[in-house]
């Protein structure tokens, strides 16, 4: 007998008839023995149409309101996938955030979880009851409901499963593991069967929404086997697993993108110690995270900085860079939302040179143009136009040797 948590993802649930087969599948789980807890996502589409909803009552919602509307999509199909399960003869109770205590910081759509309390979750078990969390919500100090930023469901499965200690946590979702990248775009991704934390890590930061970064970072640091496999069919997934050194060969291990990146670029700011630590001192005092950063000095003792913004940020973000640029001396300020960052990563890459210039002759071989570079140890990301994004992906991935059995060494 085993302690399972189970989560299904927005397309899992997408319709009564996947609800009914979700509630078959964590019965078929606790008949085996098992206690089961599954946390839900909102039935596919759902989350946008509520944020959609506010933002049409005003451009730049309340955070804190944002929440509020947003939680209720898992609300509804915690309840609902209760109901199915019911309805196929078992026993089950919905749980929200506040209700389990899922307590987060005060950060309204991008909050982090500080405590959970097991103990309504193990209350429910022990009646024999299949305990059905919400995804994505929690409760900040004050009782305000939060959110958990996009994808949350994972943050809350993963969190929920290191808590109570369970034996597995499965992600359930649309595709039936961890591919070499996105196989929803490039059809020769190939499906990994172990990867490392480290390396999921990095592929989630950098935009392959498989898995919500935060949910592997927990994962990482509580020892969470996390097994990421279809909601539609039996066939074994993706572990995520403890750095394996048999993986360390494998120069480039997957390629991701990221479609949420904004570019800005400042004219003519003056080029002057603490300009550039102005500037970004008051970004960041706004709460807004900065990704890839470019300077380069023009002439007559003006430098332009070119740097990227999540889209999302964006509409906020504008009138106080406006005003810094002005501050700064800025001739102008430009934003241009048609980028895509595409990203290669891999463990390997520490003990490999070379592999950057083979990265961006790939793209060049496409005609692709590279607006910014940002690497790491382990990643080298690239800002594209957003129309070459399938190509790219492509050409990274296949020039590596990705859609063959074993990566292979530049
Ligand atoms: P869920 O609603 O189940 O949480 P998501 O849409 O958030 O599902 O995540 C699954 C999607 O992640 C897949 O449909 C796929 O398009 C995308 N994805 C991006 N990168 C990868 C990758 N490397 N491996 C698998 N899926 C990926
Ligand atoms: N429903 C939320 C979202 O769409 C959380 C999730 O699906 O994990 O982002
Ligand atoms: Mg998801």
């Amino acid at each position: 007998m085993a302690l399972i948590v189970q989560k299904y993802g927005g397309t899992s649930v997408g319709s009564i008839e996947r609800i009914r087969n979700v509630a078959r599948r964590c019965l078929a789980a606790q008949r085996e023995g098992n206690d089961v807890v599954v946390i839900v996502s909102a039935m596919s589409g759902e989350t946008n149409r509520l944020l959609g909803l506010a933002h049409s009552v005003t451009p730049i919602p309340d955070a804190r309101e944002m929440d509020a509307i947003a939680a209720t999509g898992e609300q509804v199909c915690a309840a609902l996938t209760a109901l199915a399960i019911h309805n196929e003869g078992g026993r089950a109770r919905s749980l929200l955030g506040h209700q389990i205590k899922v307590v987060t910081d005060d950060a309204f759509t991008k909050a982090r979880i500080k405590t959970i309390d097991g103990s309504k979750i193990f209350a429910t078990l022990k009646n024999g009851e299949i305990a059905v969390v919400a995804g994505f919500q929690g409760v900040d100090r004050d009782g305000n409901i939060t959110t958990l930023g996009r994808g949350g469901s994972d943050t809350s499965a993963v969190a929920i499963a290191a808590a109570i200690k369970a034996d597995a946590c499965e992600i359930y979702t649309d595709v039936d593991g961890v591919y070499t990248t996105d196989p929803t775009i490039c059809p020769s991704a190939r499906k990994i069967d172990k990867i490392s934390f480290e390396e999921m890590l990095e592929l989630a930061s950098l935009g392959a929404k498989v898995l919500q970064i935060r949910s592997v970072e927990i994962a990482m640091k509580y020892e969470v086997p996390v097994h990421v496999r279809s909601a539609f069919s039996d066939v074994p997934g993706t572990w995520v697993t403890n750095e394996d050194s048999s993986l360390e060969e494998v120069v480039v291990a997957g390629v991701a993108y990221e479609k949420n990146d904004a570019r800005v670029h400042i004219v003519g700011i003056d080029d002057r110690p603490g300009v550039v630590a102005d500037l970004f001192g008051q970004i960041a005092e706004k709460n807004i995270s900065v990704d890839m950063i470019i300077q380069s000095a023009t002439t007559e003792s003006r430098a332009n900085v070119t740097f990227t913004v999540p889209k999302t940020d964006l509409a906020r973000a504008k009138p106080f860079l406006e005003e810094i640029g002005k501050a700064l001396g800025a001739r102008e300020v430009r934003y241009d939302e048609d980028v895509v960052k595409v990203s290669i990563v891999g463990l390997g890459m520490r003990s490999h040179a070379g592999v950057a210039a083979k990265a961006f002759r790939f793209l060049a071989n496409e005609g692709i143009n590279i607006q910014a570079i940002s690497t790491s140890e382990i990643k080298i990301s690239c800002l594209i136009a957003a129309k070459y994004t399938e190509l790219a992906v492509r050409a990274l991935h296949d020039g590596f040797g990705l859609h063959r059995a074993k990566g292979c060494t530049p």
